[in-house]
């Protein structure tokens, strides 16, 4: 009998143990699907390298400050939340000169249809450059002069580029994947336009229009032209499935 209670105790701790290493093993292995979902799920994100280039500074703050109080009627550089994606490319050929002329705390006094309503230097959140590289100018959170109007509630993106034929394929690459995160990180984004686009009063994204001097209006503008903007909002659909409006 003590033989018999010996054998069964061993045979059950032997199966308790059984079962408790696949119990543990298959924690094991539910604990590896979920961190891959998770790196899976963040892939998007991870996967774009951004490189920061400083252009802020105490005089440059208090410039659109007050540049925001003069055109949209509050005294704050703050970017709350962003409504619209506005995409530029430069006409300045590389990103040396580009990252210059954005460091210059005063726009110059020979561009007189914008210098006459402010001091504040022309800015930009980002830059891709023709390799694809990204390169983040201005935080997301803080309004950069790049579209009359706009500036409020936009995040602007320059592409480096003479004109819209010398715009590369993988600058389509890197603006649309700095868009899927642009778009994770603010949800409330809801447009994407093109500066050649922003001043046509028929689209959506007009109505969000602000000017207290109302002399201070969009002009036209060939960047980046209709090609660019076709290919983009293709490629975020297919690849990302992401649409916005105009
Ligand atoms: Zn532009």
């Amino acid at each position: 009998m003590r033989d018999y209670l010996s054998r069964v105790l061993s045979f059950n701790s032997k199966s308790s143990l059984l079962l408790m290493l696949l119990v543990f093993v298959s924690m094991l292995s539910n604990c590896d699907n979920a961190a891959g979902q998770q790196e899976k799920k963040t892939t998007g994100a991870v996967d774009i390298k951004v490189d920061t280039i400083p252009t802020l500074n105490a005089t440059k703050l208090e410039l659109t400050k007050q540049y925001c109080l003069e055109n949209y009627g509050v005294a704050s550089y703050k970017l709350d939340s962003p409504k619209i994606v506005l995409v530029h490319f430069t006409v300045i050929p590389t990103l040396k000169e580009t990252v210059e002329y954005f460091q210059k705390d005063s726009i110059e006094s020979s561009r007189t249809n914008i210098s006459k309503f402010s001091q504040m230097n022309v800015g930009i959140h980002y830059i891709v450059d023709k390799d694809g590289s990204i390169y983040k100018l201005v935080p997301d959170t803080v309004i950069a002069r790049h579209a009359i109007g706009f500036n409020h509630i936009a995040i602007g993106i320059e592409n480096i580029a003479k004109d819209a034929s010398d715009l590369t394929p993988v600058q389509l690459e890197s603006n649309a994947r700095l868009i899927s995160l642009l778009k994770e990180r603010n949800p409330g984004l809801e447009y994407m336009v093109g500066h050649h686009e922003y001043n046509d009063t028929t689209l959506p994204h007009y109505k969000l229009f602000l000017a207290v001097d109302e002399s201070y209006k969009p002009h036209d503008k060939p960047d980046p032209g209709p090609r660019f903007m076709s290919d983009l909002r293709e490629k975020l659909k297919t690849e990302y499935d992401l649409t916005f409006l105009k």
